[in-house]
């Protein structure tokens, strides 16, 4: 298929097909996401989906998890995403699970016969970005829900049979509110339960509107050292038990396991990334179209706009 997006996915999904089902993100306004500004929404037709079905079936493909892009794929209209699960089925009997992003106001807006209709289709992982603990960073952000939204949508998944996981993002709250992000969210974990937890920390993308932010001061960035030690707060209060993966991309970090099992191993990693990273401020400060990102010298940026 040509195709002109890209699927971003978390990493317990790279094995699986990646089958892409519309272009961009029908949402597309979370002030600091940069994967798919610069194109516009589309879906792609029933036809072009089923011409990429049929390819991987002529080529042997015989896929047992099937991944559907791009973001927030779980937006698409009932009767649309009906269709896809359907064909998916007929080309592949043996497919144990399909997967995909959602928001939690693509689960509020559905009954639970619908829920559980998608579920006995073959939905099992929704990947929801929940990013914060705290609302007002939620607001801040222009994600599309708040903390009470957010757990009566997990609740109605959770009884429809599927399985969430949930996307967050240490640095989201700012400078010097790392640890009160962390206890939040903590929380929120420890009640909800997801399976895995992703943690991709926060990049400050000079290509997203909360670069205007930065600029007239309504956010300040924290630092990476910031970051590590907002993890290292979350991890330590997680009581749930779910797979944690923590990516630090800018200074190529990763912190993973299985908590709380895993939890003093995690910690002891941690603390030495926190040790070896600067006091000397370091911003994960990027620029460029993801995945390609390049990463910029904080004060150079800051000082040239
Ligand atoms: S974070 Fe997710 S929902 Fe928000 S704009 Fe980016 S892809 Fe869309």
């Amino acid at each position: 298929m040509e195709y002109e997006g890209q699927i971003c996915r978390a990493p317990m999904e790279r094995s699986s097909f990646m089958l892409p089902i519309m272009v961009g993100c029908s949402y597309n306004r979370c002030r600091f996401c940069n994967l798919f500004r610069h194109l516009k929404y589309r879906e792609l037709s029933l036809e072009q989906i089923k011409g990429e079905l049929t390819r991987v079936k002529a080529v042997g493909g015989k896929p047992r998890r099937i991944f559907l892009g791009d973001g927030n794929a779980f937006a698409q209209d009932n009767e649309r995403l009906t269709e896809i699960l359907k064909m998916i089925r007929q080309y592949f009997p043996e497919c144990e699970e399909i997967n995909m992003d959602a928001t939690v106001t693509s689960i509020r807006r559905r009954t639970d016969a619908e829920l559980e209709a998608f579920c006995r289709l073959g939905v099992r992982h929704l990947y929801l970005g929940i990013e914060s603990g705290l609302d007002d960073v939620l607001a801040f952000m222009e994600k599309d829900h708040d903390q009470g939204q957010a757990y009566e949508a997990i609740e109605r998944l959770h009884q429809a049979g599927m399985i969430y996981d949930a996307h967050i993002m240490t640095g989201v709250a700012g400078k010097g509110r790392g640890t009160e992000n962390a206890h939040a969210l903590a929380e929120f974990l420890n009640r909800t339960r997801p399976a895995h937890v992703v943690n991709f920390s926060m990049f400050l993308h000079k290509e997203v509107p909360l670069y205007q932010n930065i600029l007239d001061g309504s956010f300040v960035p924290s630092s990476e050292k910031e970051n590590l030690e907002e993890e290292r707060c979350l991890i330590e209060r997680i009581t749930a038990d779910l797979l944690y993966d923590g990516f630090h991309d800018y200074i190529e970090f990763r912190v993973r396991g299985r908590l709380p099992k895993d939890r003093e191993k995690m910690l002891a990693h941690l603390d030495k990334q926190i040790e070896e990273t600067p006091e000397a401020e370091v911003y994960s400060y990027v620029q460029g179209e993801c995945p390609a990102l390049e990463r910029c010298d904080g004060r150079s940026v800051w000082q040239n706009v």
